[in-house]
């Protein structure tokens, strides 16, 4: 009976894939009109389908791929740790790559931050620092601080704790029920300032609120929390370096820790290495994930301040940080993580990136100037714009019309409702700044039907 099930269906990949697997961010009923691409191999800022044609992840892959797929020096690291210690609980034990990458990141932040917490994805480190910050204020005598803050528009990842952060209607609304109540404040999202306002107006409306919060109910407020410069999955909605500096001083006045989650914007994707430097400040505690193993496997960092630490280091068990993950600091993806840095450093990939920011930008004018384009922005490695489009119906279907015209055309886009944005890798030669180009182009003048 199974086996003759089996044979009366398609056996190529894409559809076993449909039989087998739940994919994530998906109505797996749609793929009953376009099927999942099925990969069958990667090389730089390209993607390999099992027919053999090529597609420019333009996303990085869910902006994880930071120096393109199969990378030759992280592809030589990994092999060379896999034949030494694959993994080991880090409880009681330790090794060369997780005490080497929590040097290297802290050396990275002037040794403001430290004692790197290894988690496995971004919504897991959310979580730690959530639990972090709690625990930090009940071990100092103020149990009473168990709220936290966060901004409309901003995602923290889709966990119970990490949702009740997000402000993405889409993924909490069936979850509501389930979350902790959290406190949203305006977004500082410039798109949101009014024609006679200027960009940082939206910024300062957050920040009043804020301090409006923090003077009333600070005692009962644990931490905020963040996406510095960029929104990324709520828009990719931008804010200047001012907003995080002013939101740093605003938390240390009030005794509430800052939350930095770099999981996006980190590892150099807008510009500097943190976010936070462009804002000259350090939060209580930073989250890194996605881009920090260049998306060769699964890892997290949470990064804090010394006093944090110090808060947990006493006689008594319970006031240690006892949160335990099975795969805390695998070996092989710290060493994906030490290849990571050891690239960017040396190929002085950030001062790359500019000269690379630049031409991609000025190839990207004719959207800049689209009549069809409303707020082209960029920042460090991010460009993003909206399209405009006024029916609701063809609003509503933009996204998922412009993947697959973007795939047509062998270019993985993904748009966020009506923005279309690009997070390519940092490896893009200038034959394929170019190509990126004209490609997204094509595709948005097809999108918009001009
Ligand atoms: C992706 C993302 C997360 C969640 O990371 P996962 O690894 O998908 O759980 C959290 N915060 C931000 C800013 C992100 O972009």
């Amino acid at each position: 009976m199974e086996s003759a099930l089996s044979q009366s269906l398609p056996t190529d990949l894409a559809s076993r894939s449909l039989r087998a697997v739940w994919h994530p961010c998906t109505q797996m009923q749609h793929h009953d009109e376009v099927p999942p691409l099925a990969l069958a191999s990667g090389q730089g800022a390209w993607l390999l389908d099992t027919d053999g044609r090529r597609y420019l992840d333009a996303v990085s892959s869910w902006w994880v791929n930071l120096l393109g797929h199969a990378h030759p020096r992280i592809n030589d690291a990994i092999k060379q740790q896999l034949d030494t210690l694959e993994h080991a609980m880090l409880a009681g034990f330790t090794h060369q790559p997780a005490v080497e990458l929590a040097e290297r990141l802290s050396a990275l932040t002037g040794h403001a931050l430290g004692h790197a917490f290894y988690a496995s994805d971004g919504a897991s480190a959310i979580e730690i620092a959530l639990k972090m910050s709690h625990h930090c204020w009940r071990n100092q005598g103020l149990p009473g601080k168990q709220r936290f803050v966060g901004f409309e528009r901003g995602y923290h990842g889709e966990t119970l704790g990490a949702l009740a952060v997000t402000d993405i209607a889409l993924f909490r609304r069936a979850y509501e029920p389930l979350l902790r109540s959290a406190q949203l404040l305006p977004s500082p999202d410039e798109r949101l300032a009014a024609p006679h306002e200027d960009a940082a107006a939206p910024a300062r409306r957050a920040l009043a609120a804020l301090d409006e919060l923090l003077q009333r109910e600070s005692h009962a407020i644990s931490a905020v929390v963040v996406e510095p410069l960029v929104q990324c999955a709520g828009g990719m909605a931008m804010h200047g370096p001012e907003f995080i500096a002013r939101l740093a001083a605003l938390c240390e006045a009030h005794q509430v820790h800052l939350i930095a989650d770099e999981i996006a914007v980190g590892c150099g994707r807008t510009g500097s290495f943190f976010a936070c430097e462009q804002a000259g400040v350090w939060p209580h505690m930073l989250c890194l994930s996605k881009g920090i193993s260049a998306g060769y496997l699964p890892l997290a960092v949470v990064l804090s301040r010394p006093a944090i630490y110090q808060a947990f280091h006493h006689p008594d068990l319970e006031r240690g940080f006892l949160h335990s993950h099975s795969y805390s600091g695998n070996p092989l993806a710290c060493r994906a993580a030490l290849a990571m840095l050891d690239v960017m450093e040396s190929e002085r990939v950030l001062e790359r990136n500019r000269r690379l920011a630049q031409s991609l930008t000025a190839a990207l004018q004719p959207l800049a100037r689209h009549p069809r384009v409303r707020h082209f922005r960029q920042r460090g490695m991010i460009w993003a714009f909206d399209a405009g489009i006024d029916d609701p119906a063809q609003r509503a279907t933009f996204a998922r019309r412009t993947s697959q015209l973007a795939l047509q055309q062998g270019l993985l886009l993904r748009p966020i409702g009506t923005t279309v944005y690009l997070m390519p890798p940092y490896v893009l030669d200038d034959d394929e700044v170019g190509l990126l180009a004209e490609r997204t182009v094509r595709v948005f003048d097809a999108a918009v039907g001009s």
